[in-house]
């Protein structure tokens, strides 16, 4: 019989995932699982001892020490302290898709996430979550949206941060992390073949999280309805 369920999130940066992922996992009551924080804790971590995140060998100096913890609440903690704003600086958004090329951190972080799903339902976004983290996920969504759309997005969150960054730099930054993340050695960017692909261009938030519930409904509704839960 199943025990737990897991949808798998993935797509390009600020495609409104992590948003949509929250919102899903609150109205199903799953563990919402960020694995972008994960690699940006890494990365956090190797900038704050001094490490050059395009070191593969800097990197595996560090993972033996790594402790990666999510809370219920979307906090982030990096050897029990809580780096959640830490993890969205420019600093650690610039250097972040280096450190996570590495086939080293990768193993690490991937065996983290398989092991967080274990013990509960969870809602899971990324880059590589239907293709290799979770590949029997009950719903796999890949999640897209025009790179202006995503722009946008970014660019309003960072204002409403009080933030000074233009429209086009963030522009460029998308199209350099996606480059990077597509295009990369171990685990690239793609939707996994049984991936549906959401567009979410002209979707509100609200439209999002309601796709993703009724697909993952469709998916699984039977044995959902006769599960108890
Ligand atoms: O999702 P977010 O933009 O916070 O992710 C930050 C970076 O972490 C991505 O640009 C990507 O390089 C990396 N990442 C990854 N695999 C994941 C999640 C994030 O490589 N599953």
């Amino acid at each position: 019989m199943k025990q737990f369920y897991s949808i798998a999130i993935d797509g390009p940066a600020a495609s409104g995932k992590s948003t949509a992922a929250k919102g899903v996992a609150k109205k199903l009551q799953f563990l919402y699982i960020d694995t972008g924080a994960m690699y940006r804790a890494f990365t956090h971590y190797m900038l704050s001892e001094h490490l050059n995140p395009k070191s593969e060998e800097d990197a595996q100096k560090l993972l033996p020490s790594l402790k990666l913890k999510e809370d219920k609440e979307g906090h982030i903690f990096l050897n029990g302290e809580d780096v959640s704003s830490e993890v969205r600086s420019l600093e650690v958004t610039n250097n972040v898709s280096y450190a996570c090329a590495h086939l080293c951190v990768r193993e690490k972080l991937v065996s983290l996430q398989q092991e967080m799903a274990r013990s509960e339902n969870v809602v899971m976004d990324g880059r590589d979550i239907g293709t290799v983290v979770l590949p029997d996920a009950d719903l796999k969504i890949y999640q897209i949206a025009s790179v202006d759309a995503r722009a946008k997005r970014r660019y309003d969150e960072f204002i409403e941060q009080g933030l000074k960054i233009t429209y086009e730099e963030i522009k460029q930054d998308l199209i350099r992390r996606d480059y990077i993340d597509s295009h990369r050695e171990h685990s690239p960017l793609r939707p996994a073949e049984d991936a549906i692909v959401l567009d979410t261009s002209d979707m509100t938030i609200e439209e999002e999280i309601n796709a993703i519930i009724t697909l993952f409904y469709q998916k699984v509704g039977d044995i959902w309805n006769n599960t108890e839960k």
